[in-house]
């Protein structure tokens, strides 16, 4: 491996570019420059408040230079500038699995109405203000963009090569993080032999409900992988059920409304799941479940067209029961009428609405309808980042602004933990021990810098690697 300065600089080198979650979490993107064409795997969205400019930045390259992408999963962290790049000029391939581009197609959909209406109340706010903003007051991308990029999603199926372009071939593997996520080894022929690239996307967990475990690689030459959790342990699993039908029981006994915010994908099925389970076990009683988010409901068919992408676990339930996200009582909510009605039932339903950590969506409402009344509980399942409405509560705010109005927190106030689509430390570190041989190069990427930096270290202590933790923009010519 060479720095850009090296003296192999021509136009057959294989290139790799940092283009995000370089020292931070979000905009997972990496141009792969290769027998002369250019590739890129993941185009997300940065979501940092201080790195939400980069957004609007043109692309380090012309978008109609690019052949194809690879996309690993639909987060939007993952995917949300794929309507930007495609209005920007790119109309090449997007390779990714079905569920994926199913997912892809709801979550940049909804990505894009927030952009235009975010748009909408800047400038109303700016008009009232009398000012401008650092930004036009234009959408960064519009439905009809969103729309522009499904006729180019070209689904894959896991384990099956796929050839890219000239001397490049992609496999996708399952990374066990939601649904249709894949790890993605790419193996380029040139001049110089073979060589072959692992970018881990997010890496999943092992023994979690619906999903299998991520995919181990016995070698690779390069190796791009995340470290979200690089220097955290997440809390055993092993008691959710227990602890959910604990919240559940106390909450009918007091008469009020359980409250579960929750995000659209992935975690909502997931407590589906478990609550089917309990269900059927008889632990709870048998309440109305109302999923209130249209989105929530449109991912959920997806993992009902897609049972053949879940465990044996799960599948095994399935053979037993039937869907694990159908049983008696339960009230998918689409309409805004019928969601409105919800607020006036005072007792006891279960309510899993969006956003997962209350910064937007239906979850509001309910809230406002439920957050003052000692009977209801409201019950987080997800992290709740700093500075979100669901993070001052957590943190045991006595009264929070929603929707304009000031409410008193006498609710009860419930957290689970173990809820995490990604892999902690030691995780990360089982991922790596799969590698039967070091890879020439670690590079450690989407994380924070402090846990990139912490992890790397520890990969370079512990293995003997060679590690580093690129910066946003790094170029890297590979030997
Ligand atoms: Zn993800």
């Amino acid at each position: 491996m060479q720095t850009e300065n090296g003296k192999l600089s021509s136009d057959m080198q294989t290139r790799l570019t940092f283009l995000g979650a370089a020292q931070n979490v979000t905009g997972s993107s990496y141009l792969l420059e290769v027998n002369g064409t250019k590739l890129l795997v993941d185009c997300g969205m940065f979501q940092e408040r201080k790195l939400r400019t980069r957004n609007w930045q043109d692309f380090p390259f012309p978008p109609s230079s690019l052949q194809s992408v690879l996309l690993t999963h639909a987060h939007l962290d993952h995917s949300g500038l794929l309507p930007k790049l495609v209005h920007d000029g790119f109309h090449g391939r997007i390779h990714c699995t079905e569920a994926t581009a199913e997912i892809a197609r709801i979550m940049l959909l909804d990505s894009a109405k927030l952009q235009e209406e975010d748009a909408q109340n800047k400038r109303k706010r700016h008009e009232k203000e009398g000012r401008r903003g650092p930004h036009p007051e234009t959408p960064l991308y519009t439905t009809e963009d969103a729309q522009a990029v499904f006729p180019l999603l070209s689904p894959v199926k896991y384990g099956e090569p796929v050839p890219v372009t000239s001397g490049v071939e992609a496999i996708f593997r399952d990374a066990g993080h939601v649904l249709g996520s894949a790890m993605i080894e790419v193996a380029v022929n040139t001049d110089g032999g073979k060589r072959t690239m692992v970018f881990s996307g997010d890496v999943g967990r092992w023994d979690t409900p619906i999903l299998p475990d991520p995919t181990l690689f016995p070698s690779a030459d390069y190796v791009v992988m995340e470290s979200t959790y690089g220097d955290r342990l997440h809390d055993k699993q092993k008691d959710v059920e227990e602890i959910l039908a604990g919240v559940i029981i106390r909450t009918q006994r007091a008469g009020g409304n359980l409250i579960i915010p929750s995000f659209a994908l992935e975690r909502s099925q997931e407590i589906l799941y478990h609550l089917n389970r309990l269900l059927l076990q008889d632990r709870i009683p048998h309440l109305v479940v109302f999923v209130d988010s249209p989105m929530a409901a449109s991912v959920t068919e997806v993992f009902r067209r897609h049972t053949e992408l879940f465990d044996k676990e799960a599948i095994d339930f399935i053979h037993r029961n039937g869907s694990p996200f159908d049983f008696p009582n339960l009230r998918m909510v689409r309409s805004v009428d019928e969601s409105k009605t919800l607020n006036y039932i005072k007792g006891t339903v279960i309510i899993i609405a969006g956003s997962g950590m209350c910064t937007g969506g239906r979850i509001k409402h309910h809230l406002a309808s439920n957050i003052s009344r000692p009977e209801s509980t409201i019950l987080f399942v997800g992290y709740q980042a700093q500075d979100t409405l669901g993070r001052l509560i957590v943190d045991g705010a006595k009264e929070v602004r929603i929707l304009g109005q000031k409410h008193r927190v006498k609710a009860n106030i419930a957290q689970m933990g173990g809820f995490s689509a990604h892999a902690d430390r030691d995780e990360l570190l089982k991922w790596l021990a799969g590698f039967q041989k070091p890879p020439t190069h670690l590079f450690v990427t989407h994380g924070e810098s402090q846990t990139a930096l912490s992890f790397a270290d520890l990969v370079t202590s512990t293995k003997k690697w060679t590690v580093s933790v690129p910066r946003y923009g790094d170029r890297v010519v590979l030997s």
